[in-house]
Parts: structure tokens; sequence; C-alpha cells
């Protein structure tokens, strides 16, 4: 439990108590999903979500076939980004972003397969969704370059950066503040 994302010694101990003493309502059902999760559970064949098929249900579904495919780092932004609601296209999950300090390389993202997507046709619009790191916003414009290269009839762009919704201008860091001044629209 320990070696669980966000979880130290102390709270995995805290858990695995927790889960002990509530076995029949907590642990026991937990240990069977588990089990179900680790025969079933893959990445997407087409886009690298997770699901229990080869191909999942947001590449299969006909209502997404929209033509707009929203290119993100990681599965939890796809997830984050569904519970929005706010987009009913498809996408494709790169798997990290680029770094010449790790040694990430096109290669070992899903970087051929997008090109491979776009390439096949039916693709309008790509929404680069990477995170606002430098690395994400790197990763953003190799794709960009990429896809240009492609020579097909695509529209790219990317998430606007800036002033987040309820937020307070005095409480924003400077790069925030600079990138929403920079994207300023007329209203
Ligand atoms: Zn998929």
């Amino acid at each position: 439990m320990a070696k669980l994302p966000g979880l130290g010694p102390r709270s995995a101990r805290r858990a695995v108590l927790h889960l002990i003493r509530k076995r029949a309502l907590l642990l026991t059902p937990l240990s069977d999903l588990m089990q179900t999760v680790a025969a079933t559970a893959r990445e997407c064949l087409n886009c690298g979500n997770v699901g229990t098929a080869d191909v999942c249900d947001i590449c299969t579904s006909e209502k997404r076939a929209n033509g707009e495919l929203c290119v993100v780092e990681d599965v939890a932004d796809l997830w984050a980004m569904e519970r929005s609601g706010v987009f009913k296209g498809r996408y494709h999950v790169l798997g990290g972003t680029l770094s010449a300090l790790d040694g990430v390389t096109p290669e070992d993202l899903r970087i051929p397969g997008l090109c491979s997507r776009i390439q096949a046709g039916g693709v309008k619009e790509v929404i680069l969704a990477t995170n606002a790191t430098v690395d994400g916003q790197t990763t953003a414009h190799y794709i960009a370059d990429r896809v240009a290269g492609l020579g097909k009839d695509v529209v790219v762009s990317g998430l606007a950066h800036g002033v987040p919704v309820g937020g307070e201008l005095d409480y924003l860091d400077d790069g925030t503040l600079t990138a929403a001044m920079k994207a300023r629209r007329p209203l």
C-alpha cells in the first residue's frame, strides 16, 4: 500500500488497519474487485484509454465520431475531461511527455499512433490538451509540427491558459497572469 502514489508509510498503515477492521464491508468486496480489474483491465489499442475491451467505448461510440481528437498526457487527464462533460469527440493518450532529461522520445509515447490515426482520415481538429508545464508545452509544439508535416487538412489547437473560473487576480502567479493577459479577447 505504501508503494501507491500519494500514500506514504503512515497513510498506508492507517488504510490497511481500516480495511482489516471493515473486512466484510470494505476489504472483501475490494479484493474481489481488484481481482476482476487485474484480469480484465487493459489499454485501448487505439487511444490508450483504460477499459476492458481491446478498443474502448469512446473509440467505438458513433456519437463521438465528430472529427475532434483531444490529445492528453495521461488517462487521468482523459477522465478529468470526461468529468467536465465539455468534450464530445475522441481522445489520444500519449502516456507521458517528451523529456530530453529523462530520455523520453516520440517513439516512447503514442505519437506514431497519433500520426497514423490522422493519416487514416476523418480527423478535422486536433486539440492539444497537454499540461501547462514546460514538458507538456514542448510536447504540444512537437506534435503540432508533426501534424503539420503530415500535409492533412487538420486544424491544431491548444487549451487556453489564464485565470481559473472563480479565480482572483491577487492570488495568481506571475506566469498565469502573463498568460491570461496575452490570451485576452474582445468582450
Ligand atoms: Zn480508445
